[in-house]
């Protein structure tokens, strides 16, 4: 009778485990979009297309100062930046991308692979293509989009509230109708410019600083009290002396 009860029970776990995993794979597959689908469980040791794809995605999550390289090789700062993405959502920080992992991914992504909160028009305001700046148009439209998800981490990090980008992606033509720096960033499309409310440009300055801008002027740089720069330029260059950065 026990051991009866036992079988009952371990067979009832097993239907039960089963319709749980299911019912996972369905959710994973109503939220994979149009934009990219993961097929394999990705962790320290992998490579290739879909290590890229999760690296643009974690690119909000490199740590204070520095930059997450974007090469598609799962080393040892992909894993740390995994880790911060998973702490920043509730997941468990294992530092392995699994199927929890890309279905948040899912849910933060758009068909277009921008990050929901952010759209390629809003990083090109000033133009209606990716042309006619200093990179193709294609190199200029994947630096957008690498920009919008390090500002998807920067927005959850300051508490899920709207940030305001004012001016993304330039032509040449575009950038000295608005005056822009002949060797500007934005000419690049991996610039923005974020203006103010609800939080103080000060604020976005220097929360930049966690999420993989090598480039910030916010206010006290000459032209910049009214917005603040973000970019990926080569080498750091911060500074929004109004701020103390
Ligand atoms: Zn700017």
């Amino acid at each position: 009778m026990y051991r009866r009860t036992v079988r009952l029970l371990v067979a009832l776990v097993m239907v039960m485990t089963g319709a749980w995993a299911g019912t996972l794979a369905t959710a994973g597959t109503a939220h994979a979009d149009g934009c990219y689908t993961w097929n394999r469980t990705l962790s320290r040791g992998s490579s290739g297309a879909d290590v890229t794809q999760l690296q643009i995605r974690l690119g909000g999550y490199p740590g204070y100062g520095a930059v997450l390289a974007v090469d598609g090789d799962f080393g040892p700062a992909t894993e740390a930046a995994l880790k911060r993405f998973q702490s920043a959502y509730g997941l468990a920080a294992d530092g392995v991308a699994g199927p929890n992992t890309f279905n948040k991914l899912y849910a933060l992504q758009d068909d277009d692979c921008t990050p929901i909160h952010f759209s390629y028009s809003e990083l090109n305001d000033c133009n209606t293509t990716w042309s006619g700046g200093a990179v193709s148009a294609s190199t200029a439209k994947a630096n957008a989009l690498r920009t919008m998800w390090k500002l998807e981490a920067m927005r959850h990090a300051l508490g899920d509230q709207p940030i305001t980008v004012t001016s993304g992606f330039r032509s040449y033509a575009c950038n000295s109708a608005v005056g822009g720096a002949g060797n500007s960033r934005h000419l690049y499309g991996d610039a923005a410019d974020l203006g103010a409310g609800p939080h103080s440009l000060c604020t976005l300055a220097k929360q930049a600083r966690n999420h993989g801008f090598r480039g910030i002027l916010g206010p006290g740089y000459p032209g910049h009290n009214d917005h603040t720069h973000l970019d990926h330029r080569d080498s750091q260059f911060w500074s929004a002396s109004s701020c103390g950065i």
